[in-house]
């Protein structure tokens, strides 16, 4: 069976982020597979990952999807060059 297109999400459970001083466990939620490296460590994950500080849940973003948004700006911004 064929599951293509799909993505498999993994969680990573992290212990000993220091925040505030105290140390904190925090899980991150990230695509395998994906054709950049997210950063596992911290927050300041490039693919722009959304923080609950609730839940202490590191939510990254696929790669793939802000692929298209920056060739659709590169595309945008290319055009404005010609006119
Ligand atoms: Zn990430």
């Amino acid at each position: 069976m064929s599951r293509t297109g799909l993505y498999a999400w993994e969680i990573s459970t992290l212990s000993g982020e220091r925040m505030n001083n105290r140390l904190l466990t925090w899980n991150h939620i990230y695509p395998v597979n994906d054709k950049g490296v997210h950063q596992l460590t911290g927050f300041g994950c490039r693919c722009n990952p959304r923080i609950d500080y609730e839940s202490k849940l590191i939510i990254h973003n696929a790669f793939d999807f802000r692929d298209v948004i920056e060739e659709a700006n590169r595309i945008i911004r290319d055009n404005a060059k010609k006119s």
